[in-house]
């Protein structure tokens, strides 16, 4: 059994030495307990959230899919780029107190 991928996402898993035969994953070969996306999931992430809320930096396919795509892991920063100021705010404080980023991140 392999899964579908669209053809971004297959170019970035066989830069990570996923073994991909007309675009579907086998699954003997990942093991890297990277599930891919569901289609009603974020498609970055594959965790479901709404557009304007970050993407999941915990989220070991978001961290692989961004680094295979910038060379470098994900910060919480780059998870909310696409957002506007007002969820980044909430989101930085809410980040800060879990201890998750500096309280002095401002952007
Ligand atoms: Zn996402």
């Amino acid at each position: 059994m392999g899964f579908e991928v669209n053809s971004e996402a297959a170019s970035i898993m066989k830069g990570l030495g996923f073994s991909i035969n007309t675009k579907k994953i086998q699954r003997g070969v990942c093991n890297w307990g990277i599930l891919p996306p569901k289609a009603d999931a974020c498609q970055e992430c594959a965790v479901e959230h709404k557009p304007d809320e970050p993407h999941d930096k915990t989220s070991l396919y978001y961290q692989y899919y961004f680094r295979a795509k910038h060379g470098r892991w994900p910060t919480w920063e780059d998870a909310m780029a696409h957002c506007d100021d007002a969820t980044k705010k909430s989101w930085r404080e809410e980040l800060a107190r879990a201890g998750e980023i500096e309280e002095t991140q401002n952007g």
